[in-house]
């Protein structure tokens, strides 16, 4: 008797650890039954499941052969053995059926079965009742007892984890489908506004440009005012466009050897108006000319450009950014260091996803579509690089990029071009 029991424990504890390598759910319940019928010898095992459409139980699992026609009865709640278990929680066994007034003596009608006596437990999730796993007819003559209900609670969690699983992966797979449909949404309309923008704004800054030229003194600063708009205009374009360009992959590197001395000072250059106007002062290490690196300039330029605007925009007048280089083996690491506002360390991880800002757009003081960090991650990136922000509330912030001298060839690439 006890060597019997053992026997079937070691047996349930064999099956339980299988049980965690089936991933689909109809092959692992189906399984479940078949075990069941074997542990608990019983000639048919069954998975019911609750459906509040119908309120009613239907079978999901079921021995092959009559799995067919189960699947289209219905099983009422209010009058039937699975029915009680499913309302009341509890297991059951009935020793003769046809005695029962709770059972529902019409399933066997339709597929042609005798039923004699019965044994099923609840199938529980976090405390509610989800369905029912039942055995009917002991094999050897006998009737179930209060074991083949422990044998089949057990079975019955496994069940109610592996439906709690599929559940929660069919919702999680629902909301990334959802999500991706959203993502391409999103990136069709930026593709087409950056697309549709460019023409219109480029006969704006056209004729405005030639006006500039032709009006009188007194109208100039008006036609400025112009001019700087639509070049912010042609800026915010020209972010949403890369980013677009970068997501789909469509970006491709076109390397050259370039001085990252001489492009560093480009773009300083571009922003030394809007420092000086701050009182800002920018210190650089790295020599004016002679670090060569293989990279593409104008992207490598974009990254360069957002990360120091950036710095400029964020520290107050008066204060100060440093930029420092360290040449590595196959690398090189460029340090932009400010005196600003600095981040909070939790916003630290989403300053780089797109269209993130610190401030909320309500309340922000500074402008931006929080789209130039992420920009120049993915620019740093389709180089093999990275680049990571560390920072201190109030002091300052540091980015920190990290390009490969040359590229490794599986980068996304045109050499030359
Ligand atoms: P935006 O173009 O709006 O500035 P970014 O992607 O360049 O967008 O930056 C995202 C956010 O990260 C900014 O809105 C700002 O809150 C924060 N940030 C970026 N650089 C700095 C910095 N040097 N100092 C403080 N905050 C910064």
């Amino acid at each position: 008797m006890l060597n019997n029991r053992i026997t079937k424990l070691e047996r349930l504890l064999e099956i339980s650890k299988n049980l965690s390598s089936i991933h689909d759910l109809n092959t692992l319940l189906q399984h479940i039954v078949e075990v069941a019928c074997d542990l608990i010898q019983s000639e048919a095992s069954s998975i019911l499941l609750y459906d509040p459409s119908t309120h009613t139980l239907e079978f999901v699992a079921a021995p092959w052969f009559q799995l067919d026609k189960l699947k289209n009865i219905r099983v009422p709640i209010d009058s039937s053995i699975a029915g009680w278990v499913y309302t009341h929680a509890e297991p059951i066994t009935i020793d003769n059926v046809k005695a029962d007034k709770r059972f529902y003596s019409k399933i066997d009608k339709l597929i042609q079965y005798k039923t004699n006596n019965m044994v099923a437990v609840p199938l529980m999730l976090r405390e509610t009742p989800i369905g029912v796993l039942e055995g009917v007819n002991k094999t050897n003559g006998d009737t179930f007892t209060d074991e083949d209900i422990y044998l089949l609670s057990i079975l019955a969690s496994h069940a109610a984890v592996a439906i709690q699983n599929s559940q929660l992966l069919t919702r999680f797979q629902k909301a990334n489908e959802e999500l991706s449909e959203l993502d391409k949404q999103k990136s069709n309309f930026i593709a087409i506004a950056s697309h549709e923008l460019r023409t219109p704004l480029g006969v704006i800054l056209g004729h405005a440009t030639y006006l500039s030229e032709l009006v009188d003194d007194e109208f100039k600063p008006h036609i400025e005012a112009i001019l700087n708009n639509a070049e912010k205009l042609k800026q915010i374009i020209e972010d949403l466009g890369n980013m677009d360009n970068l997501e789909s992959g469509k970006a491709r590197l076109r390397l050259n050897n370039i001085d990252l001395g001489k492009l560093l000072q480009q773009v300083l250059q571009k922003y030394y108006p809007a420092a000086q106007q701050k009182d800002i002062a920018i210190k650089s290490s790295l020599p004016a000319t002679g670090v060569l690196i293989f990279a593409d300039e104008q992207k490598l330029g974009i990254a360069l450009s957002n990360i120091i605007k950036n710095a400029i925009t964020f520290t107050n007048p008066g204060g100060k950014i440093f930029i420092n280089h360290q040449m590595m083996e196959d690398k090189i690491r460029l340090s932009i260091i400010d005196t600003g506002i600095g981040i909070p360390e939790s916003d630290l991880e989403r300053i780089f996803d797109r269209f993130y800002q610190v401030e909320g757009h309500l309340t922000r003081r500074y402008g931006g579509m929080g789209l130039g960090l992420s920009v120049a991650k993915l620019n740093i990136e389709l180089h093999g690089g990275r680049i990571w922000a560390e920072s201190v509330l109030g002091k300052g912030s540091n980015f920190t990029l990290e390009l490969p001298i040359s590229p490794s060839p599986d980068a996304n690439l045109s050499i030359g071009v």
